[in-house]
């Protein structure tokens, strides 16, 4: 007889749904964490950058409005004010999930989780050590910024420091050119930091569709963000005035922070794992079958933690998925098909399907780019030189809409509904068919010849 049917370590996005769900499917679950309940998105990803976000915007925002006849817009922006209204909602957030899993009767232990055997966790605290039993594990454990080895880079930041920043920094350079880094330099850049994004490949957003990511590398340009390419930094010297970086060209640049978004590493290290036998790949990510089964046929492994999709409404999938399968026995599998994306830039983007390199590589030339480039109708009279980019990629031969992106305002809306469409194959005639929404960006999809 075990303490719990299952055992959760890790109460971010995707252990909290497994959990709760396998509580409501009847089993007696229980949950640790070491730092906070909701995981990353909640307490140092999603949530809080999306607040930074809007925090950021107010700027454009306040010069927009002169041109709609507004005057004496302009406002000084306070950090301070910001980040402890932040903490306060995060405060919120974090009290409604804890209070999410005990209304669903799974038992929260404050405390950091180690395998002692496949069915034995070791629990540790403040308060001391003690060990429960389970039946089923799972490790959500998600993720955490990694960061190379370059002389210098203890003075470097992550995403995790850069919300508890004790002062906006008046000078600051992002290392990376994937989600974080452009998120972040539009953030900052937008709060009025001078702001460099120091990218080591040819081309920002790499994997992403070559038009948008190009399209936001000149619309970050226009906004004042400073993007280096094939840029990479080989020494962090601290200096009496900040830091300094030397640049793989041999120069350098003065800065009062740098921030590294050079990826995400799972989390699996020192818990028991390898002693187990849990199988993992050299970057530390446990491999699992389609039913988050690891190489242990108890223990199981949902989200960041197993190096695939590093996403929070995947994970929530994942979570579910399991405990369906496992508690409620409804076998379940998560469709990693045509799962769509939003990147929180400035211009943010939305994305779903295929890029164009993707569908040539697939389809050959079986297939026709529709791109619809123009200026939103609100920075035409605020005299915002930013343009969108829309565009769609049909698979000819069946019609099929297989690629959608785009940037501009509300791209991350517009494309959860197009995400629907997709997900139920819908076609190019279909979209054609669809009566517009207008004035709108959005009915660009349903227009487009
Ligand atoms: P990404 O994998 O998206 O980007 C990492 C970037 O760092 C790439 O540009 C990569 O370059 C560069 N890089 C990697 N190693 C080095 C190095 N040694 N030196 C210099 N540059 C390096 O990771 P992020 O950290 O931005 O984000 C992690 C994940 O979190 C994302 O992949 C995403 O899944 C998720 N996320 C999602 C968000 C959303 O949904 N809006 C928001 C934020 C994060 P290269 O291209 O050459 O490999």
């Amino acid at each position: 007889m075990y303490d719990y049917d299952f055992f959760v370590i890790g109460a971010g996005s995707g252990g909290v749904r497994a959990s709760r769900m396998a509580s409501t499917y009847g089993s007696k679950v229980g949950i640790c964490e070491d730092y906070r309940v909701g995981g990353t998105c909640v307490i140092r990803g999603c949530v809080p950058k999306k607040l930074f976000v809007y925090a950021s915007e107010y700027s454009s925002h306040f010069s927009d409005s002169k041109g709609f006849g507004w005057s004496g817009a302009d406002q000084a922006f306070d950090w301070s004010t910001l980040i402890a209204a932040k903490d306060k909602e995060i405060d919120r957030l974090n009290g409604l999930y804890l209070q999410t899993l005990e209304n669903h009767n799974v038992e929260v232990i404050q405390a950091r989780g180690r395998l002692l055997d496949a069915h034995t966790i070791e629990l540790s605290s403040a308060e001391g050590t003690r060990t429960v039993t389970a039946d089923k594990i799972l490790i959500a454990t998600g993720s955490w910024p990694q960061m190379p080895d370059v002389p210098g880079i203890e003075h470097a930041i992550t995403s995790n420091e850069a919300f508890h920043l004790e002062q906006l920094p008046k000078r600051m350079a992002i290392v990376g050119g994937g989600y974080i880094a452009v998120e972040f330099a539009g953030i900052f850049n937008g709060m009025g930091v001078e702001m460099h994004l120091l990218y080591r490949g040819v081309q920002i957003l790499r994997g992403f569709d070559l038009d948008i990511a190009g399209k936001l590398n000149e619309e970050m340009g226009k906004k004042g963000v400073d993007v280096r390419v094939q840029t990479n930094v080989t020494e962090i010297i601290k200096t009496d005035d900040g830091l300094t970086l030397t640049l793989t060209d041999g120069s350098t640049l003065a800065v009062d922070a740098v921030m590294y978004a050079t990826g995400r590493a799972p989390n699996s290290k020192n818990m028991g794992l390898e002693e187990l036998g849990v199988d993992m790949e050299p970057g530390g990510a446990i491999i699992i079958d389609e039913n988050y089964k690891t190489s242990v046929d108890n223990i199981f492994a949902v989200g960041d933690v197993t190096g695939k999709i590093q996403l929070t409404p995947v994970a929530i999938k994942e979570g579910a998925a399991l405990a369906a399968t496992q508690f409620n026995d409804t076998p379940t599998l998560v469709n990693y098909e045509n799962i769509p994306t939003a990147v929180f830039s400035q211009p943010s983007l939305g994305t779903i399907g295929m890029t164009e390199t993707q569908a040539v590589e697939k389809f050959g030339d079986d297939i026709q780019v529709f791109k619809s480039e123009y200026r939103s109708m609100k920075f035409t009279l605020s005299g915002r030189p930013e343009r969108s980019l829309m565009k769609m990629i049909i698979q000819k031969s069946t019609d099929k809409v297989i690629g959608v992106h785009i940037i501009g305002p509300d791209s991350a809306e517009i494309v959860q509904g197009i995400a629907i469409a997709m997900k139920c194959g819908a076609t190019k005639a279909q979209f054609d068919a669809t009566v517009a929404v207008h004035p709108t960006s959005a009915e660009e999809f349903v227009l487009m010849k």
